[in-house]
């Protein structure tokens, strides 16, 4: 984890201009980190903001802040789960992936951003609400916040990690299509209760004369649909039939 030696420290101020979530803090003319605020994504380390030399690391204690690191540090390999990138990469490729079937609705859930971040504790009241509406979260091979969550069925993540904060976490899973509008609901009534924002990626197999049923139970339910677009072409990969 990141800290500034107080000795080399000349209190500056220029750490905290490049701070992602507002943890380091000005104190009788030093900068600290706030351990509870940081994220451990090591932008103000890798940065090499300070000329100090003042920011330093420390050995990451223990599975938890390893997890907290891996996930908030976009170049840092993913050795705790095993898991690449945070999880989206195969459902946003679902062309050729097939992860999502044909019947079912995806969604994935990203919560937090720059700025920001995202506590443990919201992604799993996000987690259980949806899982309480009949939502299928993802396994561990699939998404890494699986690996803290003991019983997809439930959502509850392990009670130690839950104030960890992360720059950004994927709630992942899928349902069949008649369940997701009760999951789009639950989703809609905790928001009000987290203390983050998140962005709704729905994932959909469209029909062959270009009907998406998903999109219909989006509109019924006020949910408005961006057109934006991003094409991942799959890299010569047969199409998905499943
Ligand atoms: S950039 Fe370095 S010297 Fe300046 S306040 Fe931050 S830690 Fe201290
Ligand atoms: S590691 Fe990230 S969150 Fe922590 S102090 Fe540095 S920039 Fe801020």
């Amino acid at each position: 984890m990141p800290v500034i030696d107080q000795e080399k420290c000349i209190g500056c101020r220029s750490c905290q201009t490049i701070c992602t979530v507002d943890a380091i803090h000005f104190k009788d003319k030093k900068c600290k980190i706030d351990p509870e605020l940081c994220t451990e994504c090591y932008v103000c380390f890798r940065m090499k903001i300070c000329h100090e030399g003042a920011i330093e690391t420390q050995d990451l204690a223990g599975f938890y802040k390893q997890f907290q690191h891996v996930l908030s540090d976009p170049v840092e390999t993913h050795g705790v789960t095993g898991v690449t990138g945070r999880g989206t990469e195969e459902v946003k490729t679902n062309d050729v992936s097939g992860r999502v079937k044909k019947g079912e609705v995806g969604l994935s859930i990203d919560m937090g951003r720059p700025g920001m971040g995202v506590y443990l504790r919201d992604a799993e009241k996000v987690a259980m609400a949806c899982a309480k509406a009949g939502f299928k979260l993802a396994p561990q091979e699939e998404t890494p916040l699986a690996a803290l969550m003991p019983d997809l069925n439930t959502g509850k993540l392990i009670d130690e990690c839950l104030n960890y904060r992360l720059l950004s976490v994927i709630v992942e899973g899928r349902c069949e299509e008649e369940k997701i509008k009760d999951v789009l609901k639950a989703l809609m009534k905790v928001q009000h209760e987290i203390d983050t924002v998140f962005s709704l990626g729905l994932i959909s197999r469209v029909d062959p004369d270009g009907h998406c049923k998903a999109l219909e139970y989006l509109d019924e339910l006020g949910i408005p649909q961006p057109h934006r677009g991003k094409v991942n072409p799959g890299l010569g990969k047969p199409l998905s039939t499943a």
